[in-house]
């Protein structure tokens, strides 16, 4: 807001939208004006809504200038204007969600409409009169995560309003986030919207787990209470402070808490270059030269990048908004003006909007059970370390930050996926009695650890894990898995939002390798592009990212990176065995030029591995049909099953209505396999499953009963994988399942009809 002439030239569009007008020629000395005015009538002790609401209309180019506050039921009611009918005023009211007010108060998020009158969402109330106003912006006034009203500004002239018009609006907001909290409970709803009823939020789960605990909502930090300041000199030198007590509270929060060489200080460091690397900082210098207090400076500008990256569709940068906002919290309580936090939330359900990787180990410190995030994915810098600390944790839907209560008994079930907040008895009791049952039986699955996998009749398996991180090779001690099936090396280049250097990469492998101890680790090199993107990879977005210049394809094409990678693979891997798998092969001839670079990095070095076993991924259906030349040429083939999938029945593996409509467990995937696993170990090649598939129970069962014996898995399925194979005894199972496989043969499937077979038996699936 307000920026000097040096800020001009980061939002070209906005000035140049808003040059016609005369009054909005000078938007800078307005928003000026009204805040020295502001700020003069705050330190005389007038705060008056009806004031506040004429103030902003003089000033600002705007006809209508609203205030509607929270009551409760979820209503909102109109309670100052200027512009709109004064009869309106404790009469015109909207629930929440209902028209632009309630949409704006609903999603927490600034609504900038040139034409309000035509939003679908729009209500019209004839008693305010406001059938003459297009254009409307409306920004929800909050504080302490909760919505507390919304502030609306109405033109005629159809128009958007511009970045500095909504900042000034935003900056209004943020003080009547102040006045509103002071006016005390009779006026204000003490705890914004929420009722007491049982609600459940869906979810997805990132870290698995089930905990029952007392909801700790974490919304975004109180705010500023002070908003405005005079001498700008002095703010700065608070804002550096800050910067400085941030960042060495976060170096020991990492020193305490993650020892040194632990893998998750990657995601932590890239986390720092993020939060600090966007240029936000010389934002909120800009907005401290133009009076505001650092606080205020660092909440706008959060706000700003919020509003921002909400609009980016692309799920790895919006992640990046986390650690964004992390930082800002960080900023925030360096400043006084963040949330406080209890210092002992043992037990606890944190329930929070966004949450970056320093505030969870934040969090993680002061001893929280679970974690439910509302935007958060898989890939996230949050998620990466709740796994690696084994916080259960949940992204789940939407407004449940905003229903949940601080000490509100809560339910995460981060293994269906689900939050549910003040739960009813029945349901209590059932978690209750599944938690019960959940740790007899990882007593009972502990004792697989030591036990070879093999089936009741003999028949002896090699499970391997799936990992991505060096520190995720502790599940290897804790599940007695036999190696590393799928090792993703994308993961780290993922989490440090770039691809490693040469040595950084070697180093890394080095680890791997030495953790791995004398088991066999299969590096799969970079498998970027799709769903899997580093920054400024969005870019190129095309409609069908799975099926484009993706992952070896970008290997071969622009091979120095393959090539950087190779040499570090065979430096890390000096003086042992490597294996090396490469994703996304199509033809025999990629596979072919993709182990020459291999072969050609290796004449290079002095010193290599003492043996180097080279395979591919099969995640292509066209490789199927090279079997022959594939099988003379590679040392083994893992078969990618999520991939393999969606090719073979053009299914898009993200897309949820898809899930379950075509079944690994069917008679055509399953004579598929068979057939690969048969012509595999007749030509002395290694075939083992690595997708999603191999680690649930009963579809590794089906697996081993034709012909597969290595898989590769999660660290969580290695013990019920391994349960359920010494339970069963596959010279039984064979002909039952050739039997369903006949019956089945129009491609259905077979999951049902195996799973009721396998209870029949008392078989643990
Ligand atoms: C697969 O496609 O099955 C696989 C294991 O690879 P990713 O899930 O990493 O694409
Ligand atoms: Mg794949």
């Amino acid at each position: 807001m307000r920026r000097g002439p040096g800020h001009a030239c980061r939002m070209p569009q906005a000035r140049r939208r808003n040059g016609g007008a005369k009054r909005r020629g000078e938007p800078f000395a307005a928003s000026r004006r009204l805040f020295a005015k502001l700020r003069e009538r705050l330190s005389a002790g007038d705060s008056s809504l009806a004031e506040l609401t004429e103030l902003v209309a003089a000033e600002l180019a705007v006809e209508v200038c609203s205030i509607y506050v929270a009551r409760p039921g979820e209503m909102l009611e109109l309670v100052a204007t200027h512009g709109l009918r004064l009869e309106a005023v404790g009469r015109t009211r909207l629930r929440m969600g209902e028209g632009i007010i309630g949409l704006a108060a609903a999603k927490g998020e600034l609504l900038n409409l040139a034409d309000a009158q035509n939003h679908p969402e729009f209500a019209y109330r004839p008693e305010t009169g406001e059938d003459r106003y297009a254009s409307m912006l409306a920004v929800p006034v909050r504080r302490a995560g909760r919505t507390l009203g919304v502030i609306a500004v109405q033109n005629t002239e159809p128009r958007a309003y511009s970045g500095l018009e909504a900042e000034t609006i935003s900056t209004i907001a943020m003080l009547l986030g102040e006045i509103l909290s002071g006016l005390g409970a009779g006026e204000i709803p003490a705890s914004g919207f929420g009722d007491s009823l049982s609600r459940r939020y869906a979810g997805h789960p990132l870290a698995p787990g089930i905990v029952r605990g007392a909801a700790l909502p974490f919304g975004r930090s109180i705010g500023p209470r002070h908003v405005l300041a005079d001498d700008p000199g002095a703010e700065l030198e608070r804002l550096e402070q800050a910067m400085a007590d941030a960042e060495s509270s976060l170096d020991a929060l990492m020193s305490e808490h993650l020892p040194s060489g632990h893998a998750t200080r990657e995601v932590l460091d890239a986390y720092r270059l993020i939060s600090q690397g966007t240029g936000w900082l010389d934002r909120v210098r800009a907005g401290i030269a133009d009076g505001l207090t650092a606080e205020a400076a660092v909440d706008q500008v959060g706000a700003e990048l919020r509003g921002r990256m909400r609009k980016i569709a692309d799920p790895y940068l919006r992640e990046r908004l986390a650690d964004i906002e992390d930082m800002v919290e960080r900023m925030l309580t360096a400043l006084g003006a963040g949330t406080p936090k209890p210092d002992d939330a043992s037990g606890m359900i944190l329930v929070a909007r966004r949450l970056g990787p320093a505030e969870l180990l934040d969090w993680h410190r002061r001893g929280i059970a679970g974690v439910a995030i509302e935007e958060a994915s898989a890939g996230g810098h949050a998620a990466i370390l709740a796994r690696a600390l084994e916080i259960p944790a949940l992204a789940v839907e939407a407004g449940a930050t905003e229903a949940a209560r601080p000490g509100d008994p809560a339910l995460l079930d981060a293994e269906s996926g689900a939050l549910i907040l003040r739960p009813d008895p029945e349901v209590t009791a059932l978690y209750d009695r599944a938690l019960a049952s959940r740790s007899s039986r990882a007593a009972e699955l502990a004792a697989y650890r030591d036990r070879p996998a093999e089936t009741l009749d003999g028949t002896r398996l090699t499970l391997m894990l799936n990992v991505g991180l060096a520190f995720e090779l502790d599940q290897l001690a804790r599940t007695g898995a036999e190696g590393i099936g799928l090792y993703r090396t994308e993961i780290a280049a993922l989490a440090a939002a770039r691809v490693p250097g040469i040595a950084a990469q070697a180093a890394e492998y080095r680890r791997v390798i030495e953790r791995a101890g004398d088991q066999r680790v299969v590096f799969r090199t970079l498998d970027l592009g799709a769903d899997k993107l580093l920054p400024g990879e969005a870019e190129d977005a095309v409609e069908n990212p799975a099926m484009g210049w993706r992952s070896l394809r970008v290997g071969l094409d622009r091979p120095a990176i393959l090539r950087r990678q190779l040499r570090a693979l065979l430096m890390g891997a000096a003086g042992y065995r490597l294996s090396v798998m490469f994703p996304m092969v199509a033809t025999v001839a990629e596979f072919r030029a993709a182990r020459d670079l291999l072969e050609a990095e290796a004449a290079r070095l002095n010193e290599g591995p003492c043996e180097i076993e080279v395979g591919t991924m099969l995640e292509v259906p066209a490789l199927l049909f090279q079997l022959p030349g594939l099988l003379a040429e590679a040392d083994f083939i893992s078969l990618g099953t999520n991939d393999l999938m969606q090719f073979l029945f053009a299914a898009d593996r993200g897309t949820p209505r898809l899930a379950n409509r075509y079944d690994v467990l069917s008679a055509p995937v399953l004579e598929l396999i068979e057939g690969l696993a048969a012509a595999c170990a007749e030509e002395e090649v290694g075939f083992s499953i690595c997708g999603e598939a191999a680690g649930r129970p009963l579809d590794a069962l089906a697996f081993a009963a034709i012909g597969v014996n290595t898989l590769s898995m999660s660290g969580a399925s290695i013990l019920p994988v391994k349960a359920l194979l010494a339970a069963t005894d596959l010279a039984i199972l064979r002909p039952v399942l050739r039997e369903l496989r006949r019956a089945g043969a129009a491609g259905g499937s077979l999951r049902d009809p195996l799973t009721a077979w396998a209870r029949e038996h008392g078989l643990p699936i």
